[in-house]
């Protein structure tokens, strides 16, 4: 049984639209829509967030599904996992590029490895990162001063190009398949078989392209669709990103 984490709902605000959402949640995490595509398709893009993070010194803590309040909007939303944000020490300090493909590179993973292809300009899954970004930019630009308006797109070039590297992608994988067993715990056995089974069709030279996660009725986004993979908000202390 996966959790969906409440701990940040104090009891006497557990209502009614509590309650859609977390129901929503629990249901949805525990069937089985909640597929190893779906688990993929979240550990890559918070394994994206967590490698950044490492590579900007810092270790972050990592969330699981959960339910969230947003203060600023005064709406509960679900979130199906998150890394914990980068403090202001590294956030207002360190290489923009840096930070920017922090927040932004998921989405360029998502893409690049998975064919996922994110509906409109603003990603779905990604619309957290992307509000994240702009709040981190106007904060950094009051402080310092130091940012231009390009950045967003120079950080994504950058994160494609560490994404063409084998050496990256296989740290990359290393750091999706550490959050899903973090969160999620370990892939059961019979979907482990299933991905030898195809590795041995592989070997024999079968093609097994896979899907976009988007057909075959991939119903995770319109999951996502509703929930988002970050709270994005900056008056939250212990944002994710
Ligand atoms: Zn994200």
């Amino acid at each position: 049984m996966i959790h969906i984490d409440v701990t940040r709902i104090p009891q006497e605000m557990r209502n009614e639209g509590f309650q859609f959402h977390y129901q929503k949640a629990v249901e949805f995490f525990n069937s089985s829509e909640f597929d190893r595509k779906a688990r993929t398709l979240i550990s890559l893009h918070e394994g994206t967030h967590l490698l950044y993070a490492r590579e900007l010194g810092f270790e972050p803590k990592l969330y699981g599904p959960g339910i969230r309040y947003a203060r600023q909007t005064k709406v509960f939303h679900g979130i199906v996992g998150a890394v914990q944000a980068l403090p202001d020490t590294i956030s207002m300090t360190a290489d923009p590029i840096m930070l920017a493909k922090q927040l932004l590179g998921p989405e360029c993973a998502q893409e690049k490895l998975l064919g996922f292809k994110t509906t409109g300009v603003l990603g779905i899954s990604s619309q957290g990162d992307i509000e994240d970004y702009e709040k981190w930019f106007v904060r950094r630009m009051i402080a310092k001063g130091d940012l231009y308006l390009e950045l967003d797109i120079n950080a994504r070039d950058a994160a494609y190009k560490d994404l063409g590297s084998p050496a990256f992608r296989r740290k990359l994988w290393d750091a999706a398949h550490e959050f899903e067993e973090r969160v999620f715990g370990k892939p059961d056995f019979l979907e482990l078989l299933g991905e030898k089974v195809r590795k041995t069709w592989e070997a024999l030279g079968v093609s097994v392209e896979p899907q976009t996660p988007d057909e075959n009725g991939f119903s995770f986004s319109e999951f996502i669709n509703q929930v988002r993979c970050s709270p994005g908000s900056a008056q939250d202390k212990d944002r994710n990103a």
